[in-house]
């Protein structure tokens, strides 16, 4: 009998090393990991930059707390702000996604301690979109645009609403005298892998202009190098300016570490910064920031922005989509996503599918028997997350398996999809 409470429903499978873009299980088969922890494993399991910077550090000073300075943090704040965000701003660090858009979330309700409404009294209303996902702390599940994440959670704390993602329309419809603050992922992630349209990013940083809200991205997953660009909302439309960003998972390379970033522009007329607003008191937290947590980031952040790195993932991502759109698979209706967060959106209807099963997951299954692991996202979506490093022979025996797989899905398997195979 486990112990362990059951919030998952896990796959059976026990994973207990790694190496690159494989992992083993105890039995000692080997897969191709085309997870990476979810969009966590940026440079693949254990890569030598990491490990030494982890190994270093852990012997120097694993923890000291934010009572006191550390210089780590200043190293990575400034190679955050200066050469991923490019705008100026500062940053808090955290240690999971979830516990960054919680400080978004406190610092636009701050914002609107600031800006008040014409009658005085503060606003405080976050639009979010429906699909988005923004992790599982009572904030992030109030923002976030999925009831499953909420039921049987309520009263959930107020002051949220969701609207169509990608709809400016009924974006500028829905703001209201108490909104101050729009919070969207670049690319929805677990809602299926959607990116943002380029003409509602600009629209919705138009409506912030206008209605003086702040524009909130939740990089969780897409951010650091994900996307291609590092910071995905400028692979979109890259003259937007957010005002606050939030980021996690690949931000440590598996080591966990989360962070937040404030804008440095001023909030009212030339006197006080949007930065400035989460002053002494206002946020804390224990463990985050620490100087272990730190050198790890570090050391992925910087190996990040190394040319190999980006130019790596375009080619992969092209690589992933002409190799897709080859097969003209009868189960592929499109594939959607930025760089190497590619989600594969499934046909259904033409999918055999055992009862009670979740298409995707049931594909997701089927793929860890054949030796992948790819995670769902979403009912109809396969979504693929291979560490930014990945080469050009794995991507080919990763996608070979995902054919066989969906071959194997299809309920007329006397027809396969790209017939007589050579
Ligand atoms: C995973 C995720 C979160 C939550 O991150 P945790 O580290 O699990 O708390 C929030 N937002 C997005 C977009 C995510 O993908």
């Amino acid at each position: 009998m486990s112990h362990i409470l059951a919030t998952y429903a896990r796959f059976p499978v026990t994973l207990v090393r790694g190496e690159g873009t494989r992992v083993w299980d105890d039995g000692g088969k080997e897969y191709l990991d085309f997870c990476s922890g979810i969009a966590v494993n940026t440079l693949g399991h254990s890569p030598k930059c990491l490990v030494d910077a982890i190994t270093r550090q852990a012997a120097t000073l694993i923890h000291c707390c934010n009572l006191y300075g550390i210089p780590q943090q200043e190293d990575l704040a400034r190679v955050i702000v200066e050469d991923h965000v490019r705008i100026p701003g500062k940053v808090f660090f955290s240690n999971s996604g979830a516990e960054s858009n919680d400080g978004l979330i406190k610092s636009a309700r701050r914002f609107g301690h600031a800006r008040p409404q014409p009658n005085g009294s503060p606003r405080y209303e976050i639009l979010s979109f429906s699909q988005s996902f923004h992790g599982r702390t009572l904030g992030g599940i109030s923002a976030t645009g999925q009831d499953k994440v909420k039921e049987g959670f309520e009263p959930l704390p107020t002051g949220f609403r969701h609207l169509p993602f990608n709809d400016l329309a009924a974006l500028e419809a829905a703001i209201a005298p108490e909104t101050v603050a729009i919070l969207l992922e670049p690319v929805q992630g677990e809602g299926g892998v959607i990116p943002a349209t380029p003409e509602f990013l600009r629209g919705a940083k138009a409506l912030c202009e206008k209605h003086d809200l702040l524009l909130l991205l939740d990089e969780v997953q897409v951010g650091f190098g994900r996307c291609g660009d590092t910071m995905a909302w400028r692979e979109i439309a890259p003259e937007v300016e957010p005002d606050g960003i939030s980021w996690a998972k690949g931000m440590g390379g598996g080591f966990p570490i989360g962070s937040f970033w404030l804008s440095d522009r001023t909030v009212d007329g030339g006197k006080t910064a949007l930065s400035s607003l989460m002053g002494p008191g206002s946020h804390g937290t224990t463990y985050g920031g620490s100087p272990l947590a730190c050198a790890a980031s570090l050391a992925v952040l910087k190996e990040v922005l190394s040319d190999g790195i980006q130019q790596n993932v375009t080619e992969r991502a092209r690589q992933i989509r002409d190799t897709i759109a080859a097969w003209d698979h009868p189960l592929v209706t499109e594939v959607r996503g930025l760089g190497l967060l590619i989600g594969i959106g499934l046909d259904v209807s033409k999918m055999n599918i055992p009862e009670g099963k979740l298409p995707s997951i049931h594909l997701s299954a089927l793929l860890l028997e054949a030796g992948l692991l790819a995670p769902p996202a979403g009912p109809h979506t396969l979504r693929l997350l291979p560490p930014l490093n990945v080469t050009e022979t794995e991507v080919a025996q990763a996608l070979e398996l995902v054919r066989t797989s969906l071959d194997q899905c299809l309920s007329s398997p006397a027809n396969p999809a790209g017939g007589v195979r050579g």
